[in-house]
């Protein structure tokens, strides 16, 4: 399938999570209309006359509407300045749309009473909706598209059910739901149950950022835990899953089950991470304390576990148990403070560094401050990527199969520049590169993989990813 879409954006803004800083916005896209493969199944235009006839009202139908486009509507007249539109793309396409919804209402019929029909019938429309292209939105919506989901309604409604595999009770069943996917897409309408329940995400992104902001991951006992559960927001299912048809991967929002189950999770993976045993042997506990703080964690999974048999079947339910998880999470947090809060600091002085310091080829000015620049480059020493040469240093990483010393010294300086410990405009920071590192990287290389880096910064099954959370994780350690 050759496609070509472009991107238009406007009214970005800027919404912060979990310490990530993440760019929102209304996108508009622009995309001609394509062509779409028809899938071999028992009802089709061969064996059935009524579908035949049908196709070619439709056709009489759309033949009115597109001979006036784009004299249609305020919006769509609005096309004529626009420059990627060109008039002769949208005539004679009559015929195609017709099959468009034909195959679409073969598709639900052939497929409804298979095992994998969600799926399987669901990917096949948004494809074919995709098939209609895209006007930014300003300019209306797609060519014909308004005919879409009411004349597929229409065949869905008269259908009656033809299935020896299911019940017709299951049968109508699926056929409410399919419905139910297409008018999600066309009408302000809500959905039917936890299948299409996209609306949750905000609820979930924040009841998660609440709770990291409140968790005292500072501490140097939770300190270790805290990369982790900034880079996995638990808001999404595993297992991504391709659409056959149009190519776009998919990851489903968890369900409202498992993502309290994956909350309860995280707080017993801490529990176990910091107990009164653990403290009490490295001294800094005494025994009376060590009974108060093993009372306090043998609590909180009691609490936990009467949350995990709270009935959330529906959206109030499950807002309640949110609600109280992070209420009782945050008295969890303050009743465990003051045992853990007195650790010492472990944190080195880099010293060894330290003499070098103005002598460095500038190095750190690149840096926001004196103390950052010291504690990464004693991280990067002691975990061998560099070591110090006359008044530079020398990159020791050994280029292999997966990673390559010029993608590395970039992915580096991308994780210092998105971590904010620089100051310097990034566009010149090759330069320092090749001062300071000894490595050659011209202008042109450094800001295209510097963007890639940066594009796929938090996109955990990218190339790009495995360089730069590597730095990631090593960095995390000295904030
Ligand atoms: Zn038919
Ligand atoms: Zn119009």
């Amino acid at each position: 399938m050759n496609r070509h879409k472009t991107l238009f954006f406007n009214e970005l803004s800027e919404v912060s999570y979990c310490g990530h800083k993440m760019l929102t916005g209304k996108i508009g896209e622009f995309e001609r209309p394509f062509d779409i493969i028809a899938v071999d199944g028992a009802h089709n235009y061969s064996n059935c006359e009524n579908c035949r006839n049908t196709r070619k009202d439709i056709i009489a139908r759309l033949k009115k509407a597109t001979e006036i486009f784009p004299f249609c509507c305020e919006s769509h007249r609005k096309l004529l300045d626009f420059s990627l539109y060109r008039n002769e793309d949208y005539i004679g396409l009559e015929d195609k749309i017709a099959d468009k919804i034909m195959y679409s209402y073969h598709h639900v019929i052939n497929f409804i009473d298979r095992d994998d029909w969600l799926n399987e019938i669901t990917d096949y429309l948004k494809y074919v909706i995709d098939s209609f292209g895209s006007f930014p939105p300003e300019y209306g919506c797609a060519f014909m598209i308004n005919y879409y989901p009411d004349i597929l309604s229409d065949l869905l409604k008269d259908n009656s059910p033809s299935s020896n595999k299911i019940s017709n009770d299951e049968f109508q069943k699926r056929i409410n739901k399919i419905q139910n996917f297409i008018d999600l897409r066309f009408k302000d309408t809500k959905p039917q149950d936890d299948d299409f329940g996209e609306r949750d995400l905000n609820l979930l992104l924040s009841t998660y950022d609440k709770w990291y902001r409140t968790f005292p991951f500072d501490l140097e006992y939770f300190k270790p835990l805290k990369e982790h559960f900034r880079n996995t927001i638990p808001i999404l299912e595993n297992k991504l899953r391709i659409n056959k048809y149009n190519g776009v991967a998919t990851t489903r929002l968890h369900t409202k089950e498992n993502l309290t189950k994956t909350l309860i999770q995280i707080t017993k993976q801490i529990i176990t991470e910091v107990n009164a045993k653990k403290l009490f042997d490295k001294g800094l506990l005494n025994d009376s304390e060590k009974i108060k703080m093993d009372l306090i964690l043998n609590n909180r999974e009691l609490e936990l576990s009467e949350i995990s048999s709270i009935d959330y079947s529906d959206r109030k339910g499950y807002i309640k148990v949110l609600k109280q998880w992070f209420k009782s999470e945050k008295k969890f947090i303050k009743d465990i403070t003051p045992y853990i809060q007195d650790k010492p600091n472990t944190k080195s002085s880099g010293s060894s560094t330290k003499k070098d310091f103005e002598d460095n080829f500038e190095l750190y000015k690149l840096f926001k401050n004196k103390e950052d620049y010291e504690s990464v480059i004693d991280i990067l020493i002691k975990a061998n990527f560099i070591s110090p040469k006359g008044k530079g240093f020398e990159w020791v990483f050994t280029e292999t199969k997966e990673f390559k010393t010029k993608q590395m010294i970039i992915a580096l300086f991308v994780v210092l520049e998105t971590e904010n410990y620089l100051i310097i405009s990034p566009k010149s920071i090759y330069t320092f590169i090749e001062k300071n590192f000894g490595i050659r990287i011209n202008k042109g290389t450094y800001s295209r993989s510097s963007n890639n880096f940066k594009e796929d910064y938090y996109n955990k099954n990218t190339k790009n990813y495995s360089y730069t959370s590597i730095f990631q994780s090593l960095l995390s350690d000295c904030k």
